[in-house]
């Protein structure tokens, strides 16, 4: 009789399916296939919506709320399709799988795709990768909300809002982007509204969760938040109303149907999001730093340790000069480009990477004129300038939005500003290096998340052109009022309305009946309305990052949850990294930037994958800490595992 050893179950737990969850599946997947763990693992997805799609990409939002990011630059899966079985490591890319359906087929790999035709993908992702696991691997979608989290003998046991309880040994957080509790600000609008008949505020949320369906053909809508929350909102009250956008001697014309409110929308820059150029990079292009590199880095912190006692770092000192020489960089290059040839702009480009004198080089190459691109003015272009009324305010910003939208037209490479602003978004790896976990100090933080990350979303992370020109088409067409720079939002409780209303535009008060908030919530940690984070939170499993600086004892609460560098260990009340929790993606935006991707790049693997990569094997290069069961049996009775 031989023994047969039971080697215990390994249940790890991923709570939230969105892309992140998703990317954490795959990864586990792929190693569990390259190398097969001693005994039978489980995997149990909690997620209330579907698996891979999650709520921001669900398969049954409006076709008219559309994708951000080219089809072309998009993959879920960290390889490319290998002839075999669509699997984790091993599948199409976005645009792949667009060209394996011929209803998509409208859809190119430079287009920006609805977004319920992305969670389409994702949902299929999710199924190939469940249903070819590797052999003692099985893939559970438990299609519930995790409520709560507790330990027992050592495990986490985390509860489901169904009433399913999976005792897990490893739990990654994936929860993605936030529901908050209002504040103060909010509960007061939210009572205005309450108390009388006929107005109505809308939260903040992603725009096909919004309850818009209520507002009346011709109400007056005030909408807050100029940027890609906006556009969806103005795509559901005139295109889900029937509307339609033409085309009209090279111009964007709006057909209404009659059904569609007038909109009033504001911001704090009055301006609405400027396009990003049209795409013209391979799916496998890869930017190399010029300026603000790696080693640049690692330089700014020594210069830092040696000079203050700290090597947290200064934005605005340290690494903001490095951004704008590689934006002016891309910037000079592409005008040499254009004006003479690919082989001159190489030329160029290397000798103005090593110079001494580039207001030199410039008056040498003619170029001495061209001023570079101000990325404040750029995402603040009305500066303090008054405008006597609406209709002055509306031609100075229609003026500026048709010249982005010529620019965007010409593209992310042929463009010398586009192309340059479309560099920030090719550096941000390396602009995480300086700010992750804490690399910037306290205050200077604060400020790169309050000043520069709103400049630089504007400058380089805008919607497609298209969206601009349907913005400006319905700006003419009378049933969009930008207010202004500095729109302030008042209960106003004599004419019993919301008033929006900017300081620069006179004439520019209007009162509306509702008032919609097309802002995303930011993180904050501290006001979540997830019972499980909140839980987590109040029970000490997991932290809120607070940047402290050792040298002046200066702090700021990021309101994102504390994770170690990789492999994204929660760090608890007691300071210490948990071993058996992982958060990665949007809940730890602010302890890392820019953590809000929903998706690889085709070709070799990039920082999404690399991320749940690091999760996965540190989830599998733990064992449980039960012991393995020793079974004396008969040979027939034997186990495989
Ligand atoms: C409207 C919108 C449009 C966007 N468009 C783009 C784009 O075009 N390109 C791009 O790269 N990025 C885009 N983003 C950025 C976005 O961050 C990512 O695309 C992506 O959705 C992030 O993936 P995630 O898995 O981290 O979060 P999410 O997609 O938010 O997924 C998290 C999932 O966790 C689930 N969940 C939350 N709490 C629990 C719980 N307690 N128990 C169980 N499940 C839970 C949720 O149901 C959700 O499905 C967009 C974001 C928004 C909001």
């Amino acid at each position: 009789m031989a023994d047969v050893v039971l080697r215990p179950e390994l249940h790890v737990a991923i709570v939230g399916a969105g892309p992140r969850g998703l990317s954490v599946l795959e990864r586990l997947l792929v190693q569990l296939s390259e190398s097969p763990a001693s005994g039978p693992v489980r995997i149990h997805l909690f997620e209330p919506g579907e698996a891979g799609a999650g709520r921001i990409w669900r398969t049954t939002q409006a076709p008219w709320f559309l994708m951000n990011t080219a089809a072309g630059e998009v993959s879920v899966f960290s390889n490319s399709a290998d002839g075999g079985p669509t699997r984790a490591g091993y599948g199409p890319s976005f645009a792949e799988w667009l060209r394996e359906h011929p209803r998509w087929s409208g859809i190119g790999p430079n287009d920006y795709g609805p977004r319920a035709v992305y969670g389409e993908y994702l949902r299929h992702a999710f199924e190939a990768m469940a249903a070819n696991a590797p052999l003692g691997v099985t893939v559970r979608h438990v299609a519930e909300r995790a409520v709560r989290l507790t330990r027992q003998n050592g495990r986490t046991v985390v509860t489901g809002s169904g009433g399913t309880v999976v005792t897990a040994d490893k739990v990654v957080l994936t929860t993605g982007h936030p529901r908050v509790t209002p504040d103060d600000a909010e509960k007061a609008l939210l009572t205005f509204a309450r108390q009388r008949v006929g107005l109505a505020y809308v939260r903040g949320d992603s725009a096909a969760d919004l309850p818009l369906s209520a507002i009346g053909p011709g109400e007056q809508v005030g909408v807050v938040g100029l940027g890609l929350t906006f556009f969806d909102v103005m795509a559901e009250l005139t295109e889900g109303r029937g509307g339609r956008f033409v085309e009209r001697d090279g111009r964007t014309e709006y057909v209404p149907s009659g059904a569609e409110p007038h909109l009033v929308a504001g911001s704090r820059s009055g301006l609405v999001m400027l396009a990003r150029g049209r795409n013209q990079k391979s799916p496998t292009y890869r930017y190399r730093p010029v300026f603000v590199t790696e080693e640049a880095i690692v330089e700014a912190r020594r210069r830092a340790q040696r000079t203050t006692g700290s090597a947290q770092l200064d934005f605005a000192r340290d690494v903001l000069p490095l951004l704008k020489l590689e934006v002016e960089h891309v910037y000079y290059t592409a005008h040499v480009r254009r004006r003479l040839s690919e082989e001159a702009a190489q030329r160029f480009a290397a000798i103005h990477a090593k110079s001494t004198d580039r207001r030199g080089l410039l008056e040498a190459w003619g170029l001495a004129d061209v001023p570079p691109p101000d990325l404040e003015r750029l995402a603040r272009p009305f500066g303090d300038r008054e405008f006597d009324s609406p209709r002055a305010f509306h031609g100075t910003l229609l003026d500026l939005l048709e010249q982005d939208i010529a620019e965007a037209r010409q593209g992310n490479v042929d463009n010398p500003l586009k192309a340059s602003l479309d560099i920030l978004r090719d550096t941000r790896a390396v602009v995480r290096q300086a700010v992750d976990f804490a690399g910037l100090r306290p205050e200077s933080h604060r400020m790169f998340l309050s000043w520069f990350n709103p400049i630089n979303t504007m400058v380089s992370a805008g919607p497609p052109a298209v969206r601009v020109a349907q913005a400006c088409a319905l700006i003419r067409a009378g049933l969009l009022t930008v207010v202004g720079p500095a729109t302030e939002v008042v209960a106003d409780h004599a004419a019993g309305a919301f008033v929006l209303h900017s300081p620069f535009v006179r004439g520019s008060r209007r009162e509306v009946t509702t008032l919609v908030d097309a802002r995303i919530p930011r993180p904050q940690l501290a006001a979540t309305a997830d019972p499980l984070i909140s839980q987590a939170l109040a029970d000490g499993l997991i932290t809120e990052l607070v940047n402290v600086d050792s040298a002046t004892g200066q702090r700021f609460p990021a309101g994102s949850i504390a994770v170690t560098r990789k492999p994204f260990h929660v760090v608890d009340a007691l300071g210490n990294p948990d071993p058996d929790l992982y958060a990665l993606g949007v809940p730890t935006e602010n302890t890392r930037w820019f953590t809000q991707i929903g998706n690889g790049r085709p070709g070799p693997m990039t920082g999404f994958h690399h991320d749940a990569d690091a999760i996965a094997a540190d989830v599998l290069r733990h064992r449980p800490a039960v012991a393995p069961v020793v079974l004396s049996a008969r040979p027939r009775a034997a186990v495989a595992i």
